[in-house]
């Protein structure tokens, strides 16, 4: 080797040595872990855009862009969209976001790990603030303080919309009449504030405020409180104008909402819109309506992101149930909505053996269907296939159908492997009794453990005019229930016990 060669090679390596420390800096900046078992990859930077894909956990993922808590990553010859709260091992400061616990008695710990101090539980369906994520553990608000809960056990939403300052809403009509039965006041403009009261069928009132798809309202007592506006309408003057006066609008409920050149899923997207928008329609088409945007062009929107003010609401509501073709004992004439919780790449919980919930809830839901169709009924199922169906969808499917009952199917998980039983839930009042029945037809079917009848926060209970229940069908967290519940005589047993109740239910409406 010459002195030459040996000046020259000095001079490489130490360039390299000089170079290296920038590198990977970058590098690292730039890219994120997975660190759940599957994450959504979305066409935009919310939860209301559209699925383009799925990573899993581990898989790198190289971030080109940030929006608020959403990060635009490589994907593919593309590009696309994922939560930021489900990658890294950093933690990641989340803002407008909300925990709701998708099991019962899920521990909020004092550190982010499974050794550290559980300072309270939550159950299905509490819903409360969320600070940050730290792999696979979110930080929470826990009655005032923070405290960790377990990702796999929750679902992220968007904080209610009442936390968003929205000082220059207009107030769009002067009167908001009720138009079901008994309508919950609340304290905030949120459905997981506190009910301060309750206001009946037809009542007036002026509207004080709104806020997204809430109206503030005086009530008799002077107390001020909010309305879900999906149960009233409005008029500018009197209720005898409202009829006249129909809505040709809709009022869209969600972020980001897609608008599309035709009434169908797959065509492109030609804009987005906001909770709170409204849109003048032209026409309906099948589950959608024909809207003329600002700029007089039409797009389209599905129903089951909309409120439409003054039509929404069925004159005969809630069901009556009672049709008079029908004899006792039988279901004929009645229509009844089968909904086998998740599906595709949402696969629920998955067991502690290792049983997937979306392949056991339509296993339930075929049995279920094929009873219930013998007894005389009209038996419509939101999916009969591993097929991903959105939540708004299926209770669209249930108005759709001004279906007498809708009946979701699912099973349990918790982070304690001791818990076990069966749960029925309902959301409204009017949603109550069916739950009740169906509870006790259950009951003196199965021998799990009852763990009885409660409201739960579920948007196909929440968002549903219809008679609406979920079933929680034990636990799979639970191995010797998961073991049992997976069975075939399980089902038979179960689906018998549904059946024995949505029969007593509707024989009871003939009364
Ligand atoms: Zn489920």
């Amino acid at each position: 080797m010459t002195n030459n060669i040996m000046q020259k090679t000095m001079i490489f390596f130490l360039a390299v040595i000089l170079l290296i420390p920038t590198f990977p800096v970058d590098a690292q900046e730039n890219e994120v872990t997975v660190n759940v078992a599957s994450l959504k990859v979305r066409s935009g930077p919310g939860l209301t855009y559209d699925t383009i894909g799925v990573v899993s956990r581990n898989d790198k993922l190289v971030v080109v862009d940030k929006e608020n808590d959403w990060l635009q990553i490589k994907f593919g010859s593309t590009t696309g969209w994922v939560a930021s709260w489900y990658t890294s091992n950093e933690a990641v400061e989340m803002t407008n976001k909300q925990v709701v616990s998708k099991a019962n008695r899920l521990n909020v710990r004092t550190e982010p790990s499974t050794s550290s101090a559980v300072i309270g539980q939550l159950n299905e369906g509490d819903q409360t603030p969320a600070y940050k994520s730290e792999g696979e553990w979110i930080e929470i608000d826990f009655q005032g303080r923070k405290g960790w809960v377990n990702a796999a056990y929750i679902t992220i939403a968007e904080q209610s919309e009442n936390e968003v300052t929205n000082t220059e809403n207009p107030i769009p009509e002067k009167l908001f009449v009720v138009s079901v039965d008994i309508l919950n006041v609340r304290a905030k403009a949120d459905l997981s504030s506190k009910q301060i009261g309750q206001v009946t069928k037809g009542t007036q009132f002026e509207v004080l405020d709104t806020n997204h798809n809430w109206v503030k309202v005086q009530l008799d007592n002077g107390k001020t409180g909010w309305l879900y506006s999906f149960y009233g309408t409005f008029s500018n003057e009197s209720q005898s104008t409202t009829t006249s006066e129909s809505t040709n609008t809709i009022t869209i409920l969600y972020n980001g909402t897609n608008l599309r050149s035709d009434s169908t899923t797959n065509s492109a997207v030609v804009k987005r819109a906001d909770a709170g928008d409204t849109f003048e329609v032209s026409d309906k088409v099948n589950d959608w309506y024909k809207i003329v945007l600002e700029d007089k062009s039409i797009a389209y929107v599905a129903s089951w992101v909309v409120s439409a003010s003054n039509t929404i609401v069925p004159t005969e509501y809630p069901i009556e149930g009672t049709k008079q073709s029908r004899k006792k004992g039988t279901l004929k004439g009645l229509s009844i909505v089968i909904d086998a919780g998740h599906g595709g790449n949402d696969r629920g919980t998955t067991g502690a053996l290792g049983t997937d919930e979306k392949d056991i809830t339509l296993l339930t839901a075929e049995l279920l269907s094929s009873k219930l169709q013998a007894a005389g009924a009209n038996v419509i199922m939101t999916r009969q296939s591993d097929v991903y169906v959105d939540l708004r969808k299926r209770v669209s499917i249930g108005h759709q159908a001004a279906a007498d009952a809708f009946i979701s199917l699912h099973y349990d998980a918790v982070d304690n492997s001791t818990v076990r039983g069966y749960t029925t839930y309902y959301m409204h009042s009017y949603q109550k009794k069916l739950a009740e029945y169906v509870h006790a037809g259950l009951g003196n079917m199965i021998s799990l453990r009852d763990r009885g009848t409660q409201p739960g926060n579920y948007l196909v209970l929440r968002e549903n005019r219809q008679n609406a229940i979920l079933i929680e069908l034990g636990y799979l967290s639970n191995p010797t229930e998961e073991r049992n519940v997976t069975t075939r005589q399980f089902r038979e047993q179960a689906t018998h016990g549904i059946y024995n109740g949505i029969i007593n239910y509707f024989d009871n409406q003939l009364k």
